[in-house]
Formats: C-alpha cells, sequence, structure tokens
C-alpha cells in the first residue's frame, strides 16, 4: 500500500535537551506539503555543526528538535508543485538550498539562495512555519530543513539534489556537507594550478576536503597546519606533504610558511573558524598572485585585521559558502566525481554505527576521534 498522503510513524532520535543524549522513539511524520519532499532516508552522518546547535552553547536552545543534514535517501512521495523530483528518486538533503528564481539562483557566481539560505533557527518549514514531525501529540522541531536522524523526513524541494541511483548512499551521504564545503573552497575558489603550493589551515574533515581539492588539482605541494599532531599522522592519507604545528615554532606561522615556500604558498583555504588562523593563511601566501579562502565560520565579535599592503602586493582574500556550489545543479556533479573515481571519499568515513547507536557517533566527534561516522539507518 502506498504511504503517499498519509502520515508515517517511524523512528527518529529526538533530542529532547541540549547536550543530553538522544531518545530514540517513534514519531509522525506528515505528508510533504507545497514545494516539499518525504525522503526514507537510507545513511546520514554526523557533522560538526549538529554536535554545535545540539550542545546548544551561544545559540537560542530550540528544543525538542531532530538533528542532522548530511544524509542519502529516496523520496517517498512529493507535495504539490514538485516537478523535478518524485518517488524512487535518490537524493541527497543540503542544509542549504536553491529555489531557482532569485537573484543569486538567477546568478552564476552565487550559491546564497535568498529564500533558502541556511537557517540555524528556522524550527518549522518555510511553507507554514509548522513542524512535520510530531511525538505523541507534541510538535518536533525541525534542523536546518533536513532533519535526517529520523527514518522518514520532510525537506523543501530547493534543498534536495537527486542524484546517480548507482552511486552508494552509504558513501556518497557525505557529499551533503562538510566534504563539498572543503572541496568546493580548493576547487571552485581557490583554483591551483597544476604543480602550486596549497596551505590547508586546520586538518578537520573539511580541511581533509580542501586537501583533496589540492590533489585532484595536481598541486605539487601541500601543507598541513594543525594545533593537533594526531590530525598529521590522519592527513598523509589526504596527499598532505608537509606539517607545520604553530606549537612547534616560535616565529608566527605565517614566518615559517613564507620561509618553507621562497616567499609564501600559491593558494591557502583557512578551516579552522579562527581569526587569527585567518589573518595568518591570507598573510602567507605569496605576493603577486597568492590567494587565500576563508571558510570556517568565526566568532560574532571577531575583526579581521591586516596591513592593506598585503593587498596593494597583489595577494588576493576570498571567502566561500558551501564551497560555491549551487546545492541542486552541482551537488549531483560531485558525486558524479566519485562515480569516475575522480574523488575519493572512503578514506573520509572513518566508522559507521547502526541508528539504534547513534549517540555513539556524537562520543566519537565530541572525543575528535572520527573524521566521518555513518550512521546506517537500516541496521
Ligand atoms: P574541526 O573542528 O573538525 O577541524 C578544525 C581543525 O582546526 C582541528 O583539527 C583543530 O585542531 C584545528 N585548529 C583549531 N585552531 C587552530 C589553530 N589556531 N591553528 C591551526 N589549527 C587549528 O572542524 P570542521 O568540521 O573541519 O570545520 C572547520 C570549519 O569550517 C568550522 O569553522 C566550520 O564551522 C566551518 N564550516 C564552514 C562552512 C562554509 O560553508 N563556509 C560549512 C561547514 C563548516
Ligand atoms: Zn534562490
Amino acid at each position: 500500500m502506498s504511504t503517499a498522503g498519509h502520515f508515517i510513524r517511524c523512528l527518529a532520535a529526538v533530542a529532547w535537551e541540549a547536550g543530553k543524549p538522544l531518545v530514540m522513539e517513534e514519531v509522525e511524520v506528515a505528508p510533504p506539503q507545497k514545494h516539499e519532499v518525504r525522503i526514507k532516508v537510507h545513511f546520514t552522518s554526523l557533522c560538526h555543526t549538529d554536535v554545535c546547535f545540539w550542545e546548544a552553547k551561544g545559540q537560542t536552545p530550540l528544543f525538542p528538535r531532530i538533528f542532522g543534514h548530511e544524509a542519502g535517501g529516496v523520496v517517498e512521495s512529493v507535495g504539490e508543485g514538485v516537478t523535478d523530483l518524485q518517488s524512487g528518486d535518490h537524493v541527497l538533503t543540503i542544509f542549504t538550498g536553491e529555489c531557482g528564481n532569485c537573484r543569486h539562483c538567477h546568478s552564476e557566481e552565487s550559491n546564497m539562495c535568498d529564500l533558502l539560505r541556511i537557517n540555524t533557527e528556522r524550527g518549522g518549514m518555510i511553507h507554514d512555519g509548522e513542524s512535520r514531525f510530531s511525538s505523541n501529540g507534541k510538535s518536533i522541531h525541525h534542523f536546518l530543513g533536513t532533519s535526517t536522524f529520523s527514518e522518514f523526513t520532510v525537506v523543501h524541494s530547493g534543498q534536495v539534489a537527486k542524484i546517480n541511483p548507482e552511486a552508494p548512499l552509504d558513501k556518497v551521504c557525505i557529499v551533503s556537507c562538510g566534504l563539498s564545503t572543503g572541496l568546493g573552497a580548493t576547487l571552485n575558489v581557490a583554483k591551483p594550478k597544476r604543480g602550486q603550493s596549497v596551505a590547508i589551515f586546520g586538518l578537520g574533515a573539511v580541511g581533509l576536503a580542501a586537501a583533496e581539492g589540492a590533489r585532484i588539482s595536481g598541486a605539487g605541494r601541500i601543507i598541513g597546519v594543525d594545533l593537533n599532531p594526531n590530525r598529521f599522522e590522519e592527513a598523509k592519507k589526504f596527499g598532505v606533504t608537509d606539517f607545520v604545528n604553530p606549537r612547534e615554532h616560535d616565529k608566527p606561522v605565517q614566518q615559517v610558511i613564507i620561509e618553507m615556500t621562497d616567499g609564501g604558498v600559491d593558494r591557502s583555504v583557512e578551516c579552522t573558524g579562527s581569526v587569527q588562523v585567518m589573518i595568518q593563511a591570507f598573510e602567507c601566501v605569496h605576493e603577486g598572485w597568492g590567494v587565500a579562502v576563508l571558510v570556517g565560520v568565526p566568532r560574532q565579535d571577531d575583526a579581521f585585521r591586516t596591513h592593506p599592503m598585503n593587498f596593494l602586493n597583489e595577494r588576493t582574500l576570498k571567502g566561500s559558502f558551501f564551497g560555491n556550489y549551487k546545492p541542486k545543479t552541482d551537488i549531483p556533479g560531485v558525486v558524479e566525481k566519485y562515480m569516475n573515481k575522480e574523488l575519493d571519499l572512503d578514506k573520509f568515513i572513518t566508522h559507521t554505527v547502526p541508528f539504534s547507536k547513534i549517540n555513539e557517533a556524537f562520543d566519537y566527534m565530541s572525543k575528535g576521534e572520527c573524521i566521518r561516522c555513518i550512521i546506517d539507518m537500516g541496521a
């Protein structure tokens, strides 16, 4: 019997309180409304953003809530007005969207959709502000419009990328967020030329994805900068050739890198969120042609301070949101890069847990033990 048009009862991992383990329970998922699709989630993965909002330190707490945004699944049914997706399509959910109609979506240069740009405060769907989830009659908030820690979820169709049905969802689910953010920052924004040197600041999932972009570009030298020496062993698998631990030097990191590279790196990508590191990443690129790209999310009161001469000497500073990929238009192409073996995803996946043990994924992430932990919804 088709479930389209009906409520679906299924299991979800509900966060009832900040920092408290998620509770596995039965929830009701309403049918998709206008411009929405309901998706059966097959695999989801845990990202730092989920952990940050679950801890709710520095953010407005919004509970109960179903977290999760990196996921691969299959469309179960579609709501009114959805013409580009149908039941059975293989899809990735994306935390930021592409409405297709706004100035940003019409511009070839932007992925910052006016309608569906990331919104961490919203707990309901755009169409009516309501939630599609409830538990014993109590409404549960959405997260990033995706809420993938549920066997079924409802997502705006502008936040759904239709991908090759042959792509293994247990691998390509990580393309949803962190992987594409780092990869695109290098491939789409820093754009290193073959043989050039690239410095990557911060070797978490995003930084390692930026390193993967440098490897794909044929960079000659990839310098990884991190305070955590444990990151260096892992990073070798990602083609990182040199390591700098700022703690082991008494001069500024930019000076260390300038000396290592005879004047500075050709490109740098900052993936830490520290404003001091952003300044280092800019000041270590070579004058004349160096390009630095900021990816990390700074604190609210941070200010970037550098001497204007650094710009006059023809260094370029750029920033990137979601790797400058348009979610619906470009993400299927990232999956194709994996399918034709240009992009390696397997090395990012360090752990897998069944859905029933989702709290273990939070432990791995909090302890800094994993790059990506896949949560298998069917296990
Ligand atoms: P992560 O915490 O896993 O990795 C950050 C790494 O930076 C860690 O290994 C840490 O040891 C290192 N680090 C911290 N301070 C440092 C310093 N002073 N010098 C050198 N290394 C330092 O984080 P992640 O998941 O890889 O995300 C990285 C950043 O990207 C975060 O700020 C995140 O919010 C941001 N992000 C941005 C976008 C975007 O679209 N721009 C999207 C997703 C995530
Ligand atoms: Zn738009």
